[in-house]
C-alpha cells in the first residue's frame, strides 16, 4: 500500500476526472473513493485515461451505510466495480460503523479477497469498541482502519489498538480540510524547512506511520501535497506539532456510535 494517496471526497464530474488524472500524472498511486462520494465512474475514467497499468494503482472504495448488510454488501461491491470499470479493488472498506449492520457486513466482506474482488478488506471510522466487536465475531482482522487524524486529533487509543493488532492506520482529512493551515506553530515549522503548512501536516502523518490521503482539486496543490519525501521533521518539531492535539474533529466523530 502506498504511504501517500489521493482523496476524492467532494470532487465530482469533470473536476474529479481532471484531479485524479493530475494526481496520477504527478506520481500518486493510491486513489481513495467511496460509493457515497458519487465519483467512482470518474475515478475509473481517470485511471483508464492515465494508461498506467492497473496493477500499479491502488484503489480503495467503501461500502456506504445504506448498502451494509449480509446480502447487500456483496451487491454494493459489484456495483462499485461496475461504476469503476474494474474487476477488483485493492481495498474495500466499511465506510462507517453502522450499529446493527457492521458485524454482518464484515462477515460478508471477509471472503472478498478469496473471490478476487478486493485484494484486502478493512474498515473506516471504527473506534476501539467497534474493533473489539469485530474481533469477537470473526478471526479475520481488518487490514486497514481509515480514520480522521491530524496534529489536532491524535486518536491515541484507537491508533494504539490498531498498532497492537497489525492494522494499518490511514489518515483522512490530514490537512484539517484546510481549516488549520494558518496555525502559527505550523507556519513557523513550514518556514524553517522551506515547505508549506500542508506539506508539514502530511509529513507529520507519514512520520507517525499513517498512510495519508490529502484531497485537492487544484493542480498546484496536488503537486505540492506530493512533495513530502525530501525532508523530515526533527523530533522537537514533531513534539511541537504533537502539542496541538485538542481532540478536534473537522469531520464526523464516530466515537459516539455505540
Ligand atoms: P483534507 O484534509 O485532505 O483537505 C482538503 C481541503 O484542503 C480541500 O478544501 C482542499 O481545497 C484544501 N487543500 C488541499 N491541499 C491544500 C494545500 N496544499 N494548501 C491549502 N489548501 C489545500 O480533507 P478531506 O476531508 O478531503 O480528506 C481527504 C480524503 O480522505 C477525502 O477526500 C476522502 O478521500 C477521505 N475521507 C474519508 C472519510 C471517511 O469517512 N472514511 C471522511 C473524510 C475524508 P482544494 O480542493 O480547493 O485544493
Amino acid at each position: 500500500m502506498p504511504v501517500l494517496g489521493f482523496g476524492t471526497a467532494g470532487a465530482t464530474g469533470r473536476t474529479c476526472v481532471a484531479a485524479v488524472g493530475e494526481a496520477l500524472r504527478v506520481g500518486y498511486r493510491l486513489i481513495d473513493t467511496a460509493s457515497m462520494y458519487g465519483n467512482e465512474r470518474e475515478v475509473g475514467i481517470a485511471v483508464r485515461e492515465s494508461r498506467i497499468p492497473r496493477e500499479d494503482i491502488f484503489i480503495t472504495t467503501k461500502v456506504a451505510s445504506s448498502e451494509q448488510g449480509p446480502r447487500s454488501a456483496p451487491k454494493a461491491l459489484e456495483a462499485s466495480l461496475g461504476r469503476l470499470g474494474l474487476s477488483y479493488v485493492d481495498l474495500y472498506l466499511i465506510h462507517w460503523p453502522a450499529r446493527r449492520k457492521r458485524v454482518a457486513t464484515w462477515e460478508a466482506m471477509v471472503p472478498f479477497p478469496e473471490r478476487g474482488l478486493a485484494r484486502a478488506v478493512g474498515v473506516s471510522n471504527f473506534m476501539v469498541h467497534h474493533l473489539e466487536e469485530l474481533r469477537a465475531a470473526n478471526e479475520t482482522l481488518p487490514a486497514v482502519n481509515q480514520i480522521e487524524l491530524s496534529p489536532f486529533l491524535h486518536q491515541k487509543e484507537v491508533v494504539g489498538d490498531c498498532r497492537r493488532h497489525g492494522i494499518q492506520v490511514e489518515a483522512y482529512s490530514p490537512l484539517t480540510r484546510g481549516r488549520r493551515l494558518k496555525e502559527p506553530v505550523i507556519a513557523r515549522i513550514a518556514a524553517k524547512y522551506g515547505k508549506t503548512p500542508a506539506q508539514v501536516l502530511l509529513r507529520w502523518s507519514l512520520q507517525q506511520g499513517f498512510v495519508a490521503i490529502p484531497k485537492s482539486a487544484r493542480p498546484e496543490r496536488i503537486r505540492e501535497n506530493a512533495e513530502v519525501f525530501d525532508f523530515a521533521l526533527s523530533p522537537p518539531d514533531v513534539r511541537a506539532l504533537d502539542a496541538l492535539d485538542k481532540g478536534l474533529h473537522f469531520d464526523w466523530d464516530p466515537s459516539r456510535v455505540p
